[in-house]
């Protein structure tokens, strides 16, 4: 369960996010809204990358805490795919997904390798394993960053823009793979400008405008009664 309670965050003195309050045991969230909005300040700081100004993130009514140690154990426990796939460009797409284990959650390097062929496979990679990050085209580079976030087995996976640098064609390859793995259990929290994406494959949806958390409900009651004169101008934009 996510428990954001009055979360605030200024960057030099400019307040970016207003006040956001949320508590939801978290399946399919699609986090949209304007550019500009606060969306990947707001991920970041649910991911424990970035300290809000005011406010706490739990988990299960736990703190995530401030201090490196323990925001580093909080997000071992969370998969992390951004708009750049962020992959090493000198090891094959296979040492990509195998690395973190290794380094990070100390697996051998045998069950590292298991791991990582065994997710490959299942996100249709197996024939890219071998490969470059140079030799992939977009849409599989995003996939084996997404293999590479499920490697240690997260309990919530955070999505920031996955597609937006992609054709639409690895768009819908890419959007497929999250809506297969959510189907099969994996809780995820994506920001995404995907409103067809967000409506089919998300439970529920927040919109931010203005650094506020304007209106989140699930996605059906979203997408057919937005409450908000500025979703209804977003979406309305969009048909
Ligand atoms: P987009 O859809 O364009 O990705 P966003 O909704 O993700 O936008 P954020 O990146 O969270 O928006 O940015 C929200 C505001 O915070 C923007 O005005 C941005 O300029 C500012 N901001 C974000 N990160 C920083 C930073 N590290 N230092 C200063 N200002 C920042
Ligand atoms: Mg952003």
């Amino acid at each position: 369960r996510l428990t954001l309670a009055n979360l605030s965050k200024s960057f030099d003195g400019t307040e970016v996010l207003h006040d956001i309050s949320f508590d939801e045991d978290v399946r399919a969230l699609a986090i949209i809204g304007p550019s500009g909005g606060g969306k990947s300040t707001l991920l970041r700081i649910i991911g424990g990358l970035e300290a809000p100004t005011c406010g706490t993130v739990s988990v299960d009514g736990r703190p995530i805490g401030t201090d490196e140690k323990s925001l580093r154990a909080y997000r071992a426990t969370l998969g992390f795919v951004f708009q750049d796939s962020g992959l090493f460009h000198h090891m094959s797409a296979l040492e990509n997904v195998a690395l973190p284990l290794r380094v990070v959650h100390e697996a051998t390097p045998a069950a590292a390798e298991e791991r990582a062929r065994e997710l490959l496979e299942r996100l249709g990679l197996a024939e890219a394993a071998a490969k470059r990050p140079a030799q992939l085209s977009g849409g599989q580079k995003q996939r084996v960053a997404i293999a590479r976030a499920l490697a240690a087995r997260p309990r919530l996976l955070l999505l920031d823009e996955p597609t937006s640098a992609l054709d639409p064609e690895f768009t819908t390859e890419v959007l497929d793979v999250v809506r297969d793995l959510a189907e099969e259990g994996t809780r995820f929290i994506i920001v995404t400008h995907e409103m067809g994406f967000a409506r089919r494959a998300c439970d529920h949806v927040a919109f931010l405008s203005g650094g506020r958390l304007a209106e989140y409900g699930p996605s059906e009651r979203i997408f057919e009664h937005p409450e908000t004169p500025e979703l209804q101008r977003l979406l309305s934009r969009l048909l």
